[in-house]
């Protein structure tokens, strides 16, 4: 009788373990066996543990806790699709009929000129950034002397090239319907960025856009910027700018930070309580050359990746 008794409490003893353990591994997943997105070849991750620390922090603080800060283009839109490169919201309107053939060529040779700057591995972000104001004020200025038109930013929108990057449906769904703050901190052109998520028909109400945005005259032709200027390595300015934002979510203490350039690694530096932040970042340009940087700074490094599928399956765990 006694060793009956003794056997019952011990295979409840047992089970309860067992469901310890069972409760432990599904709050704290193991990268590659329980998310199998992590096995893609574009995942490079330098210090998995820490990962999955970081990752465990988001799910035991759960939707209550979680925020997100993003960048636009090149991080939630596409860098290319069938071999082909996809416009930034600058080059929606570079390509569109609105600009002359002069001006565009202009504009052309500005890109061409900064944007091998923007991603020299060679340069610290110090010695790029007077390179990126100067190549934001001239291309500003193209633009401005091109009397462009508000209403005609619908139509380009929808004429141009522009990709969201695969899953994006679900990562915007998912975050709208639980109500998760999403930040989007673009040095693209918010009027561009409004009209693209528009239409992709995820502008949710959760989602706050902080980004460059054009003034129209009465007539609605673009007469100049507002604001101060966002470019890629003043991140950090803009995001102390917006403390009032983060103010109102003191309680959002877990941060998921998406950017593909190294100046959106300070997009979180206007939080004022963080707990747990997960770093992911988009390697698309010179990756031979920038893979180790990326990996020194981004908890989490996709190379060459046109999907939002491993910040969708850590969200499918958190929520
Ligand atoms: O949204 P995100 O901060 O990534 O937007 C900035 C991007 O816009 C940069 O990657 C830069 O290459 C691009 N850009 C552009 N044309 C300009 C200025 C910036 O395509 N005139
Ligand atoms: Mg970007």
């Amino acid at each position: 009788m006694q060793a009956l008794r003794l056997w019952t409490l011990l295979a409840t003893y047992a089970v309860a373990v067992g469901q310890n353990q069972g409760q432990k591994n599904q709050e704290c997943p193991k990268l590659n066996a329980q998310m199998p997105e992590f096995q893609k070849k574009t995942v490079h991750i330098k210090d998995p543990e820490r990962v999955e620390e970081i990752i465990c922090g988001l799910i035991k603080g759960g939707a209550a806790k979680l925020q997100i800060i993003t960048d636009f283009d090149m991080t939630l839109s596409r860098f290319s699709y069938n071999g082909k490169r996809c416009p930034t919201c600058h080059n929606i309107i570079d390509n569109s009929k609105l600009i002359t053939e002069e001006c565009r060529k202009k504009l052309l040779q500005l890109k061409e000129t900064y944007y091998a700057i923007e991603i020299d591995p060679a340069l610290t972000i110090e010695e790029k950034y007077p390179y990126m104001v100067e190549w934001y004020n001239k291309s500003h200025a193209l633009l401005i002397e091109q009397g462009l038109q508000k209403d005609k930013f619908a139509e380009i929108v929808r004429e141009s090239d522009v990709m969201l990057k695969e899953g994006y449906e679900n990562f915007f769904d998912k975050l709208s319907e639980h109500n998760i703050p999403v930040f989007i901190f673009s040095a693209g052109i918010g009027d561009i960025l409004e009209e693209v998520i528009h239409q992709a028909g995820v502008y949710h109400s959760n989602v706050k856009v902080v980004s460059n945005f054009m003034d129209f005259d009465e007539n609605g032709i673009l007469k100049g910027f507002k604001g101060e200027l966002i470019h890629v390595y003043n991140k950090h300015d803009g995001a102390l700018k917006n403390t009032e934002y983060f103010k109102q979510l003191k309680d959002n203490s877990n941060i998921i930070l998406l950017g593909d350039s190294q100046g959106d690694l300070s997009m979180a530096d206007g939080v004022a309580n963080v707990e747990h932040i997960l770093k992911i970042g988009y390697l698309n340009d010179k990756v031979d050359e920038l893979l180790e940087k990326y990996m020194d700074s981004y908890d989490i490094v996709l190379v060459k990746d046109e999907s939002l599928e491993v910040a969708n399956s850590i969200l499918q765990k958190i929520l």
